[in-house]
Parts: structure tokens; C-alpha cells; sequence
């Protein structure tokens, strides 16, 4: 698979965890989240084993994605009286949040030495047993928080997602360079198109390119990485992921479909 190319260079990769995939996005609001959410739960659903990440500090939103909002991660004593955070575990996904440390209103304001020192501990106190997978929802963007964390964290390899638009894309290019800086020197595994299309139910056939045809293509192919998928607009991605219960766990709908073979492509 494209994740066993990843680097060695980084030798901190983590006790029992084989892969540590970085999810990011130039902007806020394309679906990073939802693609996380979906993804780690169809990799789940193959039989890996999965943990994930939400660093996501501008808007941690996989508690409400997970239906685990008012669950709060347990201590627990290890071997040596060192203590570790139990990560909290649903739909086979064994999850920490950055929204786990914050009160309900927000209050706190992450700043970068403390989410990556945050970040650092997710890693090295949580209990996360033996992982095939451990992705990491990024915040959206390029600021110098994501150099301090994507440097505190071994990550072995980077999806890009991204909407079809202008504007979209060249913050995603912005995104996916972040990771080629030598200091940084992630390999990005490839570009996810959410929002690719719209089709309305009565009319299946027909596609709208509602943000525009090809983006996702045009930014995969200048940087010579995969399409890893293509994901239309639909409203049940959107209410399942508001419920709690992200659409890949509906086995019915053609949706789920769309996510499981991104899982088979990113595996
Ligand atoms: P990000 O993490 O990039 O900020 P989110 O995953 O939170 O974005 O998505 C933003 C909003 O768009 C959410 O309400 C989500 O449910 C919705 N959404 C994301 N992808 C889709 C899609 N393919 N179809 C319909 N709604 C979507």
C-alpha cells in the first residue's frame, strides 16, 4: 500500500501504532472532519485498527461526529505508576479530542506550544494499544500552530482534502506544499474531492458540478499524488454527521459506498 512507502526517517514512530495519517485542509468548512470521521470508521470496518486524533483546535468537531460529546476520556495506572488516558471508543475507533480538554463554552484559546504539548501527550499518555491507523484531523490551514504540530508528531503520511473551487484549492496547495517543506517532509498520500458534485435523488444520472469540474484532478495531477476519491454533496452526510452516526455506518446508502473505497484507497 501507498502508507508502507511512508518515510523511516522519523524513527519516533509510536510503540504499536504502524501509520499516523495527518487529515488537513487549506480552508475550514470543506469536510476535513466528515471525510475523518467516515474514513477511520470504514478502515475500522476492514478489520484495522483504528485510533484517531481530533487536533482540530479552531473547532474540534469529532465529539459531536462520534455522538460522544459529554463522554470524557478515564485515567487509568500503568505498569510503572505513570498514568494513561483511555481513549474514549466508539464504532470500533478508539478517539481522543482537543474538545475533551475544553469546557463546553470554548473558553480555552489554544495556542501553539500548548496544543502541540498537548498534541505530544495524546500520543505518548494515551493508552492506545496496537493501531494499524492513527489519523489525525488537522486544523484547517497553514499557520506555524501546524509546523509545531506536524513536527511534535512522527506522522507517516498527509491527505489533503479539499472542495473543487478557486478559492479552495489554492489554499489546499498551500496545504499540501506545508507538508513537501524539507523540515516538515511529510509524503502526501493524496487529495480528497469532497463536495465533488451534487445529484438530486430523483435524477440520479445527472451530475451537477455545482463548485466546478476537476479541481480535485488538476491538483492532484500537478503534484503527481493520487485522486484518492471523489465524494458528492449529499444531505445525509450532513444530517449523520450532526447525529452522530457518520453515513458509512448506513450500509444502505450509496454515500457509505463513496467512503469505503477511499479507505480501500488510502489503505
Ligand atoms: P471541516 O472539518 O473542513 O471544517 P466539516 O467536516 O465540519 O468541515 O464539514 C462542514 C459541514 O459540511 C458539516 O456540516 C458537514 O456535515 C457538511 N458536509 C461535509 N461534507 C459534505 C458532503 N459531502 N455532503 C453534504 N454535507 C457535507
Amino acid at each position: 500500500s501507498r502508507v508502507t512507502t511512508a518515510r523511516t526517517d522519523n524513527a519516533a514512530v509510536v510503540g504499536g501504532v504502524k501509520n499516523i495519517i495527518a487529515v488537513a485542509s487549506g480552508k475550514g468548512g470543506v469536510g476535513k472532519s466528515t471525510v475523518t470521521s467516515n474514513l477511520a470508521i470504514a478502515l475500522a470496518e476492514t478489520g484495522a485498527r483504528v485510533g484517531l486524533i481530533d487536533a482540530d483546535i479552531f473547532g474540534p468537531s469529532m465529539p459531536t461526529m462520534f455522538g460522544v460529546e459529554d463522554e470524557r476520556p478515564r485515567m487509568i495506572q500503568g505498569d510503572h505508576g505513570k498514568n494513561y488516558i483511555v481513549p474514549v471508543e466508539k464504532y470500533g475507533v478508539k478517539m481522543m479530542s482537543i474538545g475533551f480538554l475544553t469546557p463546553p463554552d470554548g473558553a480555552v484559546i489554544w495556542r501553539g506550544p500548548m496544543a502541540s504539548s498537548a498534541l505530544k501527550q495524546f500520543i505518548s499518555d494515551v493508552d492506545w494499544g496496537e493501531l494499524d491507523y492513527l489519523l489525525i484531523d488537522l486544523p484547517p490551514g497553514t499557520s506555524d500552530i501546524h509546523l509545531t504540530m506536524v513536527q511534535a508528531l512522527p506522522v507517516t503520511g498527509a491527505v489533503i482534502v479539499t472542495t473543487p473551487q478557486k478559492v479552495a484549492l489554492a489554499d489546499a496547495m498551500k496545504g499540501l506544499q506545508m507538508f513537501r517543506q524539507p523540515q516538515i517532509n511529510v509524503p502526501v498520500l493524496g487529495v480528497v474531492e469532497n463536495m465533488a458534485y451534487f445529484t438530486p435523488a430523483e435524477l440520479p444520472e445527472n451530475k451537477y458540478f455545482i463548485f466546478g469540474e476537476g479541481g480535485g484532478k488538476a491538483l492532484a495531477d500537478k503534484y503527481e499524488v493520487p485522486l484518492l476519491g471523489q465524494i458528492p454533496i449529499v444531505q445525509s452526510i450532513r444530517e449523520s454527521g450532526d447525529a452522530g452516526t457518520p453515513v458509512v455506518l448506513q450500509n444502505d446508502s450509496p454515500a457509505s459506498g463513496v467512503f469505503r473505497e477511499l479507505a480501500q484507497a488510502v489503505a
